[in-house]
Formats: structure tokens, sequence, C-alpha cells
């Protein structure tokens, strides 16, 4: 079983620092049932990949009494846990990256907080019931792009059809520590082989894993009843104090920051319905609509008579869906609207003949060289007859008290353009695929540095 994890982080050694491993070493750890691995396959200016390969003996396994498949007399040497990804894994990435999983890290103490671009292989997955579909409930939801390869049983014989196997990527910018905090959980709750005696232990070791992102997952009942092997009791409690999590995380967040930024967005809310109702449109779009508080603006609004949110992330569309009470909703304002989940970087049919899409801060989420994907799905496919687009204006960052120069406003924000480098990118969209563009600075303007945010209205000139 063989786990990689890729970054494309410069300098490469900081994935060695993080992990408490040199990138240098080939390094070996004992487990009750084998050996885990850890070495660095691949170091070069562009990528850095770990690998973690476990070396599961059958052997240890019956000796250490762990149980193992069953069906038939052999079963307990012959069966496939040492090539699949189960809780061994989870046990494996504790013990060898203890360390990462607390958020310690002495040499650069920064790198713990950082997201980096990583990208995760494991082959393989098993799946039994549910398949890639559950594969995919778990992970997308978290942000994960999620890539799935099922294997047939047998090249030789194609006719017996597909396994109950699976080579997974994923990939995301994230802390390397979520990042493992989430294969740690989510990998046994895949794999529903346990080879230990379920606890109540194993709810601490759930809860502590989870903290922070499993209260708030729209699985998390499916998750934790998986990995505490359906024993309804302690999927009761786990779940008890999953609630709890939630309730006092919520309350923790600090409220000047919340305070500022809600007020900020909210104006630039205010300004793009504004923008909206003027254009005249009955159809729209709101593309990466995240939690849906423009969708709730729009609601209010007669006007429109059709309104569809879309967005990537499933955890931000379920948001949106509690936001607006969606299963309270009467069904004619229901009829009104729908919410799906698709990618702004690929030609979606879904989205053509529409009056106009709004698209607010979502392009700093994109990769830079996914912007000109993004640009032909909206202005040569979708072609709504207006576009109002926002952005930050990175000369304004320098007005926020505890922003680092040269960093971003979140971690995900890829790039955040000047007045001048949207300006020019928004007349060159527009000369492209013939739209006329105007901009309209968004929130307060300071002198010399302009206004937090900022907006191109795009109109299709025929
Ligand atoms: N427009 C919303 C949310 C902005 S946050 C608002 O103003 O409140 C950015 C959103 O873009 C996130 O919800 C993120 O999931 C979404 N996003 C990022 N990349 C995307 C892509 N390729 N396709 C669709 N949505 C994307």
């Amino acid at each position: 079983m063989l786990l990689t994890i890729s970054t494309n982080h410069q300098p490469g050694t900081d994935l060695g620092f993080l992990l408490h491993k040199h990138t240098e070493k080939f390094q070996s750890i004992n487990l009750s049932i084998g050996q885990a691995h850890i070495f660095y396959p691949e170091q070069s200016p562009e990528q850095t990949t770990v690998a973690l390969l476990l070396d599961i003996d059958p052997i240890d396994m019956v000796k250490n009494r762990v149980r193992s498949g069953g069906g038939f007399s052999l079963a307990q040497y012959v069966n496939d846990r040492p090539y699949v990804a189960s809780s061994f894994l989870s046990v494996a990435i504790s013990k060898a990256f203890s360390t990462t999983m607390n958020g310690t890290c002495k040499a650069k103490p920064e790198l713990v907080d950082t997201a980096m671009d990583f990208s995760v292989r494991i082959s393989v997955v098993s799946a039994p019931r549910g398949g890639e579909i559950l594969i995919r409930s778990l992970f997308e939801p978290l942000c994960y792009s999620v890539n799935i390869q099922r294997h047939t049983l047998d090249d030789q014989f194609v006719e017996w059809g597909d396994s109950r196997y699976f080579t997974l990527e994923l990939s995301q910018n994230i802390t390397l520590k979520e990042l493992l905090s989430h294969l740690y959980v989510l990998i046994p709750a895949l794999d529903q082989d346990k080879h230990y005696f379920v606890s109540q232990q194993e709810i601490d070791k759930l809860l502590k894993k989870g903290k922070g992102w499993l209260s708030q997952h729209p699985h998390k009942e499916t998750i934790t009843r998986r990995y505490l092997l359906n024993l309804r009791s302690l999927s009761y409690q786990a779940l008890e104090r999953l609630r709890e999590e939630n309730d006092t995380q919520e309350q923790e967040e600090t409220q000047e920051e919340k305070v500022r930024q809600e007020s900020l967005h909210q104006k630039r809310l205010k300004c793009v319905l504004k923008q909206l109702k003027e254009s005249g449109a009955k159809r729209v779009l709101d593309l990466g609509c995240g939690e849906g508080k423009l969708i709730k603006l729009l609601l209010k609004e007669k006007q429109f008579t059709q309104i569809v949110g879309t967005d990537v992330c499933y955890t931000s569309l379920s948001r949106a869906k509690d936001r607006l009470y969606w299963n309270e909703m009467a069904p004619r304002q229901k009829e009104r609207i729908d919410l799906f989940q698709g990618a702004l970087t690929y030609k979606d049919k879904r989205l053509e003949g529409f009056d106009a899409a709004a698209i607010v801060e979502v392009i700093e989420h994109l990769e830079e060289d996914r912007l000109e994907a993004f640009e032909r799905v909206v202005f040569e496919h979708a072609k709504p007859t207006t576009v109002i687009l926002t952005t930050p204006n990175r000369e304004f960052n320098s007005q926020f008290e505890n922003m680092k120069t040269d960093s971003f406003r979140h971690t995900d924000h890829r790039f955040e353009w000047t007045r001048h480098e949207f300006e020019t990118w928004a007349k060159k969209v527009a000369e492209t695929f013939h739209y006329s563009v105007s901009f309209v600075p968004i929130g307060d303007e300071v002198e010399g540095v302009g206004a937090p945010s900022q907006m191109g209205v795009f109109r299709y000139a025929h």
C-alpha cells in the first residue's frame, strides 16, 4: 500500500521540516503488523514528493490475532490487507507524522499554518458499498479535487467485471496538518474491515483528529458510523460531542474581524445587486455562490424570476441551503432557485441562456493558468448579456493593520490584482468576447490606493 503526497511548494526541504523527516533519508518504523517506510522519491525544483509505503505482514497479523477478511480458511493469510489503505494507514500516519498532526514544527513554526498545493495519491482504497459516490461524498465537501480510477478484477478476464478497489487522487491548497487529519479519519471510514477492537477510546481519537472540520461535514453521521463500525451507542455519543463542538466553535470566531469583513462584504453584495437590478435581468446566475449570501438578497427582489447558484464546493452549497432555509421554503420560492455543484473551468450547458451572471470574489481563487478556461466558459459559452465580476484590489492591502506585505487576504487566494492589472485583464476579455466593460470601486476609497474591492461590469455588445 502506497501513499504519496506531493507539493510544488518551495523550497522542497520545507516538506521535510514539516514532517520531521529529512528529505535525504530513508526511514522505517515498526508497526504491530509489519513496517512503514518513509522516503522522498522525488525532489525537483518543480515538485517534492514524500512516500509512505506500508509493508504489512500477514503472518504478523495472524500472530497478533488481527481480524482479517474472513470467508475461507486461508483468508487469514491470503487477504487484501497488505494492499489496501485501511486503519493500518491511519496508525502509520499518526506514528510517522505525529508532530505534524499535533501542529508542531520547531525549525519553521510558520509552516504549520501555511496552506500549500498538495496532491495525494493512494493506491488502493477499497469502498465495498457506495464505491465512487461514497468516496466523493467524503472528500469533495472538504473542497478536494477528486480523481478516481476503479480497477477491474483481472485484466485477463474482463468479464469478471470491476473490483471494489480504487486508485484515489486528491488535490487541494491546504495545510499539511489538515490534510493528514482528513486522511486519518476518512480512510478507515471507507474501509470497514477494522483490525482493532472498537472501543470508547476510538471516539476520542476520532474527535481529536476531526476537530475543526468533522462537525461541519455534511456527511458527519456516515463518517462517524463507518469509523466506529456502525456501533450505535458509540456513534451516538460521538455525534453528541460533535454537536457541542460546533456550538462552541461558532462563538469563538473573533467578533471584531468578522464584523469588519462582513460589512465590506455586505457593501459589495449591495453594489452587485444594484447593478443586476439596473441591467434589467430576470434570469440570473451566481457563479461561485459560496454560502448563498447574494442569492438571499436576490430572492427578495421579484424582478429575478430564475436564480441559479453554482459552486465547486459541496460544503458551501449545503451551507447555502441552510442559510436559505431550503427545507422549509415555500414551493413557489423554491421554483425560482436552483443550486448545483460545478466548476467554472469546465464548459457547462446548464449555464447558457441567462440575462446576467454575478461572479463575486471568485476569480482570485482560480489558478492563473486556469483563467483562460474560465474566460471561455463564462464569456464564450455561457455568454450572459451582463457579467458583474468583483475581485480584491491588492493596492488596498496596505491599509489592513495585521497584513504582511506580499501576502493575500485569504490563504486560498492564488493572486490579487492591482486596479491596473484587473482593468487590463478585463479589457482584454471584453475585447476578445465582444463585450464592453466599465469599472466601479467597492467600499470607501483611500487616496493613492483606491477602494478595498473592484468591480467590472461587462455587457455583451452584439
Ligand atoms: N461569491 C460568494 C463566495 C466567494 S468565496 C460570496 O461572495 O459570498 C469563493 C467561492 O468560489 C468559494 O465558495 C469557492 O468554493 C468557489 N470556487 C473556487 N473555485 C471555483 C471553481 N473553479 N468553480 C466554481 N467555484 C469555485
